[in-house]
């Protein structure tokens, strides 16, 4: 079967950050590399630039979200047939060019801008066009799902939101506390999206979503990309594609068929979904799909969910 996937998230960027020397070309030094997308049939991959501060000293800086920019830039959007995504007219061109691979910007983690909005707009004019606004701890902005105090936005969170509205950086949740996410539906109109979480429903967990959380991305006419991290997917001590398949299930059950992606966090985690261990393996989960839904469901779930938002939300190129 022929697919173009979209994957929504993953932390290749930290680890080629940290290990100067891992090779996207090389077939099997991250789960996701370039022979490993082309195995697995993905085609475009939102690339997320996370700094965690156990690795760095001190307090996450700019300049450290400069260096994984430029990492993407120079060293995989460099590679022969990948080229950045950054406006409309670019996802019209990957939609009309089969050959090629779509790399997209992210930010997990609003704490290397510092609350400085000159460098907000810096990170858009380098091509970020999302904003996970946290970790799971607490940053200048607003408090993520494992800080215990479970508090809303800052002044300077809120400007930040009003900032990403002007801009048209889109709005990841992921790893936002509850109350932040119905705070946060209240700062903004437009459209929200959960790059890799899960339904709370399904496997009770501070990342994956309740009902209600997804109903209202829904209702925004936002997406929801589902997560292959098996602490997220069920207690079980060998995790399955099956096991995924009741979060596609329960996401479909609330109205997600047209919102539902996928968010893989494919170098982001060491325990893996049986099957499911790298980007080259998406071909496993196709299938277990296939065998319960429709093939239009497939081509939703696989891009035409993602790539509709994308069409939809990205800025058209200026001038
Ligand atoms: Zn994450």
């Amino acid at each position: 079967m022929s697919q173009r996937i979209i994957d929504f998230h993953c932390d290749v960027l930290y680890k080629m950050l940290y290990e100067g020397k891992l090779d996207f070309m090389s077939k099997d030094a991250l789960d996701i590399t370039l022979p490993r997308m082309q195995a697995g049939q993905v085609s475009m991959q939102v690339f997320a630039v996370f700094l965690e501060e156990a690795l760095i000293s001190g307090q996450p800086q700019f300049s450290q979200i400069l260096r994984c920019i430029d990492l993407l830039r120079e060293r995989i959007c460099s590679l022969p047939d990948v080229s950045l995504i950054r406006w409309r007219e670019d996802v019209e061109h990957w939609e009309r060019s089969p050959q090629l691979t779509g790399a997209l910007l992210s930010i997990e983690g609003a704490d290397g801008l510092e609350g400085d909005m000159v460098y907000v707009r810096t990170a858009y004019e380098l091509g970020v066009r999302f904003l996970g606004l946290t970790w799971n701890h607490s940053n200048w902005a607003v408090d993520g799902t494992m800080e215990p105090r479970q508090a809303g936005f800052t002044n300077k969170g809120r400007q930040l939101i009003r900032e990403c509205d002007k801009l048209g950086i889109l709005v990841d949740v992921s790893h936002l506390n509850e109350r932040a996410f119905w705070e946060l539906l209240e700062l903004t109109e437009r459209p929200v999206f959960a790059s890799h979480s899960n339904s709370a429903h399904v496997r009770k967990h501070p990342r994956n979503l309740s009902d209600e959380q997804i109903k209202a991305i829904i209702d925004r006419n936002g997406r929801i990309g589902i997560t292959f991290v098996p602490a997220f997917i069920a207690d079980s001590q060998q995790v399955t594609i099956e096991h995924l398949l009741s979060h596609i299930d329960r996401i479909c059950e609330l109205g997600g068929e047209q919102h539902i992606m996928f968010g893989s966090d494919f170098d982001g985690i060491d325990d893996k979904v049986q099957g499911l261990e790298h980007a080259g393996q998406y071909g496993n989960l196709l299938e277990a799909i296939e065998r319960r839904y429709s093939s239009e469901f497939v081509n939703r779930i696989a891009h035409s969910n993602a790539l509709q938002f994308l069409k939809t939300n990205l800025p058209a190129r200026e001038g």
